[in-house]
């Protein structure tokens, strides 16, 4: 069976299309091999809808973007109950002052 090319199957589809659909974002960091599962009904209360490709992820533990592996799973029945996913809590609003040089 050929290898299914994430890449391409993670920009045709979207945050909203994976929620209606039952599906979990699968993150892992594969530099300190963390995986964490978020709803995508989640990822939606803070970022407008877009392709799952253009979703940055972070790793919490070792603070890189940089080694983030996407993939998507399909909700089984089963999992309902025992599955563990990452839920969101709160969103926190931070205000960041932004400067530029003017003349008087
Ligand atoms: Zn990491």
């Amino acid at each position: 069976m050929p290898e299914m090319n994430y890449d391409k199957k993670l920009r045709g589809w979207t945050l909203s299309q994976a929620d209606y659909a039952d599906q979990l974002l699968v993150v892992t960091c594969q530099l300190c091999r963390t995986t964490h599962r978020y709803r995508p009904r989640d990822i939606l209360k803070f970022r407008r809808d877009t392709s799952l490709a253009r979703v940055r992820f972070r790793c919490e533990p070792c603070r890189s973007g940089d080694y983030i592996n996407v993939k998507v799973q399909q909700l089984e029945g089963s999992d309902y109950g025992t599955l563990v996913v990452r839920k969101l809590v709160r969103v926190k609003t931070v205000q960041m002052p932004i400067w530029e040089d003017g003349t008087l």
